[in-house]
This record gives structure tokens, sequence and C-alpha cells, in this order.
């Protein structure tokens, strides 16, 4: 059933706004201070008919333009781990170490069942879709009795999903099973679905441990399948950049042409500018993007004998824009071993990660990290940008300035080709607060 044409007031980024070939597109004017521009939008079809300024309607609305609330494309989650999230409960890792998180982990996996997989992945869908996310990439713990039951869980829930969030899935083992008999037959199955293979690259490096034949064994075994890459590199406080170097490395000794991602590189950040400059132009070089993972870094790394450290290495984000790499930031964990937070929403990843990672979101490189970036990086068809004859897809907030969307959490409205979805659980009425009555008569 098609929709009447409709129209909405918002404010929207000027930098993810194409006014294409609509004949006002020369009069589209430069956005404000915090690079927004208030514009009327016609929607027809499920489709963006046509972007124009606004004539503001009333005499408030001139002289207060940001009463009007501000809206983005929706966005994008580049790495998750939907096979576990939702288990910190049963799982959790109280001192947040790596060898914690891991244990907990892996006593996880060992009792993981298609019929669990099925349950989180359908809420974190949900969630994720109501919230406001449009894809997300998830790598699926492999290589062990976990692999059958979260794969077939999975790949059901792409099935399921196909149309509304678009679902891609990587295999996660360490390196070296990819040299195994069961590595080269997952890789078989990996392809045949369509997903990507990943893996583990990170400190302890030691001398005469075969890093750089495993890596590019895996390099070749993915070009062979065509299979994309992403791998989990230099999550780590210490041996800075190696697994990085490492991979440029190979990568020079046998150059592949599937798309590579590298999660995290964490560690890139404590190394001297010039040579982190090095890295990322190398990275560059290679087409390589990097998914920034600044929750979980924050909460995992420089951790020192119980006392939080002075370095918290996150990804240089604004260094690797500079060299020209492409760079999505995502929210990595979800209420599992490795972080107790975390929810699928892609809103409250930009809220840490604006200031964790210094980002300017009036600048069209404050926000290429989760839409533009992260949607090349996926390999979308959709490149983000609002434009007509683009999807009248939209993330509506409660909330007219970045500023006031930084003060505090805030209520959003989510539109999927023309019709708006129903909001995610935590943003109805909470029944554990509405049980607690009125206001008592002696109080305040
Ligand atoms: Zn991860």
């Amino acid at each position: 059933m098609s929709l009447p044409a409709q129209t909405l007031a918002v404010r929207l980024p000027r930098a993810l706004l194409d006014p294409g070939g609509h004949p006002n597109a020369a009069l589209l004017p430069a956005g404000d201070a915090e690079g927004l521009l208030s514009v009327t939008l016609t929607l027809a079809d499920g489709r963006i008919a046509a972007i124009e300024p606004r004539q503001p309607s009333s005499s408030a609305e001139a002289t207060c333009p940001e009463a009007l609330p501000l809206a983005l494309p929706p966005l994008l989650e580049p790495h998750a781990h939907l096979d576990k999230a939702f288990s910190w409960t049963d799982f959790p890792n109280r001192d947040g170490s790596m060898a914690g998180a891991l244990e907990a982990n892996t006593r996880e996996a060992a009792v993981r069942s298609t019929a669990l997989v099925l349950e989180r992945g359908e809420r974190a869908l949900d969630q994720a879709w109501r919230y406001g996310l449009r894809a997300l990439r998830s790598h699926i713990d492999s290589g062990g009795p976990q692999e059958q039951p979260s794969w077939e869980a999975l790949l059901e829930l792409q099935q399921r999903w196909d149309g509304r969030l678009a679902l891609q899935l990587t295999a996660l083992v360490p390196l070296a099973h990819w040299a195994t008999a069961e590595g080269e037959a997952l890789a078989r199955r990996v392809a045949a679905a369509g997903g990507l293979l990943g893996g583990v690259l990170g400190p302890p490096f030691s001398e005469g441990y075969s890093h750089g034949d495993q890596l590019q064994h895996l390099l070749q075994l993915a070009d062979r399948h065509g299979c994309g890459l992403d791998l989990h590199i230099d999550e780590s406080d210490r041996q800075p950049g190696r697994g990085l170097r490492l991979l440029l490395r190979e990568l020079k000794r046998s150059p592949v042409a599937v798309p590579i991602t590298c999660s995290h590189c964490s560690s890139l950040a404590l190394l001297p500018e010039e040579q982190q400059r090095r890295l990322a132009a190398g990275l560059a070089e290679r087409n390589v993007a990097v998914v920034v993972l600044p929750t979980t870094n924050l909460w995992m790394l420089g951790r020192r004998h119980g006392l939080t450290g002075p370095l918290r290495p996150i990804a240089p984000l604004k260094l690797l824009q500079q060299e020209g790499v492409c760079a999505a930031i995502g929210g990595d964990n979800v209420q599992d071993p490795w972080y107790p937070g975390g929810d699928f929403d892609p809103v409250e990843l930009l809220r840490l990660s604006l200031p964790a990672l210094q980002l300017p979101p009036w600048l069209r490189q404050g926000l290429m990290p989760f839409t533009t970036a992260a949607s090349r990086l996926l390999g979308l068809d959709w490149d983000g940008v609002l434009r007509p004859g683009g999807p009248a897809d939209l993330l509506v907030l409660g909330a007219s300035s970045w500023s006031e969307l930084l003060a505090r959490p805030t209520q959003r409205r989510v539109l999927r080709a023309g019709r708006w979805l129903e909001p995610p659980h935590s943003q109805r009425p909470d029944p554990r607060l509405a049980s607690l009555g009125e206001t008592p008569p002696n109080a305040g």
C-alpha cells in the first residue's frame, strides 16, 4: 500500500545532505555554527521526493529555529558480537581484565546453543533496528563446539532481518586455526554464506612465533575464497602497532584483492606521531579500513594492578582520517564478559565517542565514522547521505543541537521507508518506576 506524500521539518547536518537534481539545489545554503540546516523534506512512496530549505512557518520558528528536531540518517554498527550479547549476568568479569573476559567467554561459549543465540540475536537486532541502525557486522566465535549453533542461529537471523537490517557475519578464530583442516572447511562454509574471515592478532608477539606465516596463510585463504577480512588487531596497551606492522609487511610480500578491515588498532596511539602517520599511510595505500572501538577499549585497556592507568589507548581516528584511511566507529561488546554495558544504541555510542575521540560533529569528518565511512567499510549501496530519490529513512532526535544531544540522553523516533517504528523497550515508560506511584505528600 502506498503512503500519501508527507512533509517533515527537521534540522539536518548539511554535510549529510545532497540536494541532488532538485531545482532549488543551488539555493540549499550552508549550515549554521553547528553545521545544521533547517529543511523541509517531502516524502513519498518510502523515498525522499524533495529537500528544501525551511521557510519559517511562524514567528516563533523564525526567532528560534532550534525548536525543530535534529535528525540523522539511520546509523551503522560495523563491529558487534551478537553471539555473546547479553551474557554478562550469567558470565560476569568483575575485574575487567582481558584474561578474565576470555575465561568467562570460554565458559559461556561451551554452553551456547542455537536457541540461545537466536534469542540473543533477535533481541539485539530488534533493539538495534528500533534504535535506528540499518546495518550491523557481527563477529562469531568459531573453531569450537559453539561454531555450529552460533552460525546456524545467525544465518537464520540474517534471513529474518533481510530488508530491514543488513547483517554481515565474520568468523572469529585464533589465527593458527585457519591453517588447519577445520579452518579450511570453515572458510569454505563462510564463503558460501557470503561472510568474512577474522582472527585475533595482538600481543604477546614473541620472537620465533610464526604470526607472519599464519597471517599470510589467512590472507591467501581469504583471497582464494573471495572473502573480506576483519581482524581484531592490536587491541592492547603494549607492543604498540606490532600487528599492523606485520599486516603491512605481509601485504607487501603478497598483496590481496579482498577488502580488509582492522578492528581496534588501539596501541597504534602509543607510537610517536611520525610512526603513527607512516603506518596509517600504509593502511591507506593498501585500502585497509579501520574500526575504532572506544567503549571496550576504555573499559579494558590500561588497567594497572587495580588502578586506572594513565594510558587507555584508542585508535587515533583523526590522524587516520588525515592520512586517508576509511575509519568508522563501532560499539563492540554489549552486556558480555568484555563490557557490562552497551545496548546496540548508535546514539549513545555517538554521545560517548564525541568526547572520547574529541570529534567535532559540526564537521563532515566528525560524522563520517558513523555514516559515510561506515557505509563504505561495510560495502553498502547507500552511502548514508540524504538526497531526493533516496530512502525516506531518518533517526529523529529529541534534541535540536549537538550541544543538547551531548547534554542528556534523548528520546527518538525512527522512520524507515516513510513509516515510524515502535520505539525500543528502553524508551518506553519503565514499569519499575511507574509502580512507585505518585510523589508522597510530604516529599520535597
Ligand atoms: Zn570485537
